[in-house]
């Protein structure tokens, strides 16, 4: 039997094995074996991460940096993923299960995360402050933030992890990356382009393992200055609580249950289109997932009739395969809960009109992992299925009758990440992208994401921004400089 590949933490530049030895297998979901394994590490390899990452913040070659050379290894990272976007892609498949198709296409956009901050890298200026006192020169710096912990979850390892790593690095941060004990190799891959992109050792370091070993121990550790997570909403929740005991700053990109509208003036094909890439690209497994379909009444029949008429055409097979459509689940726990909500739909009424459990055949492969795609009509919003997230290929669908009773129903709900709006009229588009409380709005799209543009989420979704200028300027914070320039010091009792 040959031995699998085995996967170490990168920690200080070196590929380092965990510090008591233990490592963690890798699944791929559609073979459903074991591929790899991969360092445990522990609180003590976290540890010493952040205790290199803050040498290298505070008196390392990368403190010695100027903006512009910073910017420009960001630049040259970018370079270095474009020319291996295949082989990450194809390790985030191995990992995670999602289409080739979805993982490469992520992968080849990810270099413009890296070339969008490295340019805004030495362009944060601050400012002189017209100041209200006599013979004092006051002027702002924005520095970096510190060390940062860059918490990812499962479903687009990479991405999600561009979010962080681009504005981080061009900010002057250092960074420990927690990626998820699903999906770990991906990014470990990208430190071997970390490290030719020519960063010094220690600046970005990768601790692999569980979220309550490696990932709390970041989480508690005094010299992290910030915490930038993505993931569940509870497991979110707990680090916010976790990390305030040291008052880290935090982003937090969690949990979502997104409306997308279909109102009765929408080109009805583009529409379903929308409906379907909102909830079964991914399959699924996708926090802007689109998992509340609203309709409205006068064309809820024959919306229904087409959607469930292309639902029925998606072609669930291999992922690498670039002709599947949808492809497994990630995990087993995640495969459990998704069959566990199309349960608790059927006993809350709703009506199943496609799918509604797991799928078997030859195209499923060796997997054990493959849901139906799934769609409930005669959903009501109180139900569970309609409040909580699946993060699986289960769309609910709820009629409506008004434009308020649409609004009303899309943000009675705790999340608040994205929407779709679905319509010609654009008084109506922007009057209910107005009124609907969440982070993203799409108008005749769906699932449609930048570099450029912000993103995060309203309510329970999240706190903070990532992505476009706002999305750096989580990593920096402002130091105000006062400078005398008056002959002598004034009365020292009494404030200036
Ligand atoms: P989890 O919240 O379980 O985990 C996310 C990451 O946090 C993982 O790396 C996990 O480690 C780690 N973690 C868990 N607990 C802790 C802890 N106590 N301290 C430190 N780290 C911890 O999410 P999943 O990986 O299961 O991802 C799916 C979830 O992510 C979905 O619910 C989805 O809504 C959300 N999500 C949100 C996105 C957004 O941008 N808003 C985007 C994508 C997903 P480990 O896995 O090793 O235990």
């Amino acid at each position: 039997m040959t031995a699998l590949p085995k996967f170490n933490a990168y920690i200080n530049g070196q590929w380092v094995p965990p510090s008591d030895g233990r490592y963690f297998e890798t699944v791929n979901p559609y073979t459903s074996k074991v591929w790899a394994e991969v360092a445990r590490c522990t609180p003590e390899d976290a540890n010493r991460a952040v205790e290199v990452a803050h040498a290298q913040l505070t008196t390392g070659e990368w403190s010695k940096l100027n903006a512009t050379q910073r910017g420009a290894l960001v630049h040259k990272l970018g370079d270095l993923i474009k020319e291996n976007a295949q082989e990450l892609a194809e390790y985030e498949v191995r990992d995670n299960g999602k289409l080739l198709n979805e993982m490469l296409a992520q992968c080849n956009y990810l270099p413009q995360w890296f070339y969008y901050y490295g340019g805004l890298a030495d362009k944060i200026e601050g400012s002189v402050i017209p100041i209200d006192k006599a013979e004092i020169f006051n002027f702002t710096r924005h520095e970096p933030i510190g060390v940062v912990a860059a918490i990812t979850p499962w479903n687009s390892p990479l991405l999600l992890l561009a979010f962080k790593l681009a504005p981080a690095l061009a900010a002057g941060c250092t960074l420990v990356i927690k990626p998820s004990e699903f999906t770990s190799t991906s990014t470990l891959k990208l430190m071997e382009l970390v490290e030719k992109a020519g960063f010094p050792p220690g600046v970005v370091n990768v601790v692999t393992g569980f979220g309550a070993e490696a990932g709390a121990a970041l989480v508690e550790h005094p010299k992290v200055a910030k915490v930038a997570f993505t993931g569940g909403t509870e497991s979110g929740a707990y680090v916010y609580q976790q990390a305030a005991k040291t008052l880290k700053r935090c982003t937090l990109e969690l949990g979502g249950k997104s409306p997308n509208i279909v109102f009765d003036d929408a080109v009805i094909d583009d529409a379903v289109k929308g409906a379907i890439s909102g909830i079964f690209a991914a399959t699924g497994q996708t926090c802007i997932a689109g998992s509340r379909l609203l309709v409205q009444d006068g064309i809820y029949d024959e919306f229904v009739k087409r959607l469930v008429e292309f639902a029925r055409s998606a072609r669930m097979g291999d992922p690498m395969d670039t002709n599947t459509q949808v492809g497994p689940v990630t995990t087993p726990p995640q495969y459990q809960k998704i069959l566990q909500y199309i349960e608790v739909a059927k006993s809350e009424g709703a009506e199943v009109l496609l799918g509604g459990g797991p799928a078997s055949g030859p195209e499923c492969g060796d997997s054990q992992w493959f849901v139906q795609p799934t769609i409930f009509g005669g959903v009501h919003n109180k139900m569970r299925i309609a409040q909580e997230e699946v993060f699986g290929p289960v769309l609910s669908i709820i009629r409506f009758k008004t434009d308020e009773e649409a609004v009303e129903i899309a943000n009675d709900i705790a999340f608040g990440l994205a929407a779709g709006v679905w319509t010609q009229s654009i008084k109506r588009a922007l009057k209910v992208s107005a009124a609907i409380r969440a982070g993203t709005i799409w108008v005749n799209t769906y699932r449609a994401i930048s570099y450029m543009s912000p993103f995060g989420g309203y309510k329970m979704s999240g706190l903070g921004r990532e992505n476009g200028i706002e999305g750096m300027k989580e990593y920096l914070q402002t130091k105000s400089v006062w400078i005398s320039t008056a002959a002598d010091v004034p009365n020292p009792f009494v404030m200036r």
